[in-house]
């Protein structure tokens, strides 16, 4: 079996803007072995978002294919594109998108009893990976009452909650000071090397990047690998 848990394959994206094409993804490819983890480093609007978003199934590219365990996504039924993206991929954004009227715990729950868990499983399990993120011990506050740091800790639980076999995050500490974005940063490196999660990961942050087994960015449309510059 192969080890690459995520493939692009000339991928395309291009959006129109009035008259204008914008052509972010030129024939992209980019494959994610199991238990990677890739730093996606580039400026505002080179397309780090347009990338996750396809790699995630979240988006359908223009052009090209992603397969994700080996299997390509572009001819599936949107209800199996859909399947295969809770089943398979935990997504982070920048901002928590947390459910407000709920638990931190609850959060957490929610994607687990709806791929079918019963509720003492899935709080079970939601309370071990709060508790490891370090924000056990808020478990039952609702989003408003927490931090920024705990708010992401507590998405960060619930982009994994699945067990998925790849985590995609778009610029998860970009909305955090930097110690707090160190901290949130360290939880998520330790939880993805004790899981054996692959995760490909946007930021601008070159510490956080240089934490991970490679880096890359988008030049020209294309997925190209990229050397972070020691701090001077
Ligand atoms: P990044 O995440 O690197 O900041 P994005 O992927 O968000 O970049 O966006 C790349 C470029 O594509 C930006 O110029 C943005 O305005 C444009 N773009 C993104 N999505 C769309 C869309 N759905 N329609 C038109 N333009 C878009």
């Amino acid at each position: 079996m192969s080890d690459t848990v995520l493939r692009l394959e000339n991928v395309e994206q291009h959006y129109e803007q009035g008259d204008n094409v914008l052509s972010i993804l030129r024939g992209a490819d980019f494959s994610l072995q199991k238990g990677e983890t890739v730093a996606l480093v580039a400026p505002s609007g080179a397309g780090k978002s347009t990338l996750l978003h396809i790699a995630g199934l979240l988006e359908k590219p223009g052009g090209g294919e992603v397969y994700v365990g080996g299997q390509a996504s572009s001819n599936l039924s949107d209800d199996a594109r859909t399947a295969m993206r809770r089943e398979e991929i935990g997504f982070v954004y920048q901002f928590h998108h947390l459910l407000p009227e709920f638990s931190a715990l609850e959060n957490v729950m929610m994607p687990q009893m709806i791929a079918g868990l019963s509720a003492n499983e899935a709080s079970g399990r939601s309370q071990q990976l709060l508790d490891y993120l370090k924000v056990g011990h808020r478990s039952s506050h609702r989003p408003a009452e927490l931090s920024g740091g705990e708010q992401q800790r507590v998405a960060i639980a619930r982009s994994v909650a699945n067990a998925p076999l790849v985590l995609l995050a778009d610029e998860p500490t970009g909305n955090l000071d930097p110690e707090t974005a160190g901290y949130v940063f360290e939880a998520l490196g330790a939880l993805v090397r004790q899981s054996g999660l692959s995760a490909l990961i946007a930021t601008h942050n070159h510490n956080i990047a240089s934490m991970m087994d490679r880096c890359v960015t988008l030049r020209d449309g294309q997925v190209v690998d990229f050397k972070i510059q020691p701090a001077a």
